[in-house]
């Protein structure tokens, strides 16, 4: 079995799902378990009604601007009403999971995970109507998490025993949500942000497929984000190890929890276009791979708060321990630390409500400052053209470097 993941952008429209539904048909000589994402910027779209609804504030307006959106698709791939009756009843049940009281990251999973849930169910309907044999099936009752909502963690044994079951079927064609998944007692988390790069491994991890494709809106894995840096080069292959590194310091190409399950058991995985689907892409497998370029990664919306002792004694371990754990307390993770006599300073990702909360823990103890709106560039295997540039850039706040990789934090 071949593992395949589409993102929002390959499904943005009905131009593109009808692109989808032909790789889907070129590559249908082996049974295939095909991963989706929302529509478009559908995730987007929730999250805001995930915040107006935690705020008992009221939603419709933007509510319909989703329906509309998903009733054009159809309309357009369609004809005549066929799959707009099942469509309403989609979005009128989910009229009432949108009211959905309880705590805020609860509430969010319930609402934000309606785009899988709608984009795999359309998706499905359109490969039917073309007369594919297809099924779809709900990854909640796979891919089962603990209650860290928002951010649920992969429950391995229990994941692994449902998705076994998946190798007795006889189905060539399975359709299922990236993104989501289930506590023990059937409650839908969603796997943090981009996750669905994350489920295609999962199920290709559990499954013990032949490779695991994700189709992007780029040629393959490049040397920077092209939109950045649009001279950036195409990898034809690279190393688990060096790719897990990129994601790592926050190449978005790839979510960074997708290489280890694939690692683990030697699956490839295959970056390739959507968009044009006869270039090879980047293979990610065991192989070496002598003088890799600069790769240089982009990691927006980063703050760096620095706690300084305020009695004038040097910041100990015992106090790096009492800031990392308020770090661990809220589940935020470092990008990059530097430490002096008095301060201790970490750049993390700016997620309000998270910052605050830290801040205020951290008050208790330090005199705490913060930065927000920075930018964390990382150059891996830097050299000296890119070693002069970026750390002469205009705005460096932070510079950090070992022998293979340059980091500095610039306020842009
Ligand atoms: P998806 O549609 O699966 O969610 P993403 O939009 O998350 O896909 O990822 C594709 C985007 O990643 C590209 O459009 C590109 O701008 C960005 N990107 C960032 N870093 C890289 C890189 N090193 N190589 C290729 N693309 C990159
Ligand atoms: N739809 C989710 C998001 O936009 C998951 C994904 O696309 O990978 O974050
Ligand atoms: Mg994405």
């Amino acid at each position: 079995m071949n593992i395949f993941k589409f993102g929002g952008a390959s499904l943005k429209n009905s131009e593109r799902i009808k692109n989808v539904v032909d790789i889907i048909s070129s590559h249908s000589k082996d049974p295939l378990l095909v991963v989706v994402s929302a529509m478009g910027k559908t995730t987007d779209a929730l999250e805001k009604i995930a915040s107006l609804s935690s705020d008992r504030k009221d939603f419709k307006r933007e509510l319909e601007e989703i329906k509309n959106y998903h009733v054009t698709i159809c309309r357009d791939l369609f004809q005549g009403d066929y799959f707009e009756n099942e469509l309403k009843t989609q979005f009128s049940n989910f009229n009432s999971t949108a009211l959905a009281q309880g705590e805020i990251d609860f509430v969010y999973d319930q609402i934000v995970s309606f785009g899988e849930l709608i984009s795999s169910s359309i998706l499905t309907a359109y490969l039917k109507y073309r007369k594919f044999e297809v099924s779809w099936i709900d990854s909640r009752q796979y891919i089962k998490t603990d209650n860290t909502f928002r951010e649920g963690k992969v429950d391995w044994n229990l994941t692994q025993k449902n998705i076994a079951a998946l190798k007795q079927t006889k189905d060539q064609l399975i359709i299922t949500q990236g993104f989501i998944g289930s506590t023990t007692r059937n409650e839908t988390t969603t796997l943090g942000r981009e996750g669905s790069d994350f489920t295609a491994a999962i199920y290709g991890s559990c499954l013990g497929a032949q490779s695991v494709t994700i189709w992007k809106d780029v040629p393959g894995v490049m040397s920077a984000d092209p939109r950045r840096i649009p001279t950036a080069l195409v990898f034809d292959e690279l190393p688990y190890k060096e790719a897990a590194e990129m994601t790592y310091f926050g190449a978005s190409v790839i979510h960074p929890k997708t290489i280890k399950p694939l690692a683990n058991r030697q699956i490839p995985l295959l970056v390739k276009s959507f968009i044009d689907p006869t270039v090879a892409g980047t293979k990610i497998h065991e192989c070496r791979v002598d003088h890799l370029p600069p790769l240089i990664v982009f990691k927006e919306n980063q703050c760096l708060i620095s706690c300084k002792v305020t009695d004038y004694t040097f910041v100990d371990e015992t106090q790096m321990t009492t800031i990392l754990k308020a770090l661990s307390d809220l589940n935020l993770k470092i990008n990059v630390m530097q430490n002096s006599a008095i301060s201790f300073s970490f750049c993390i990702d700016y997620r309000e409500s998270k910052v605050l909360k830290l801040i205020d823990v951290l008050s208790k103890q330090f005199e705490v400052y913060y930065n927000a709106n920075l930018t964390l560039i990382t150059i891996k295997n830097y050299d000296a053209i890119t070693s002069s540039a970026y750390r002469t850039m205009k705005g460096v706040i932070l510079e950090q470097s070992s022998r293979s990789t340059l980091q500095v934090l610039v306020k842009m």
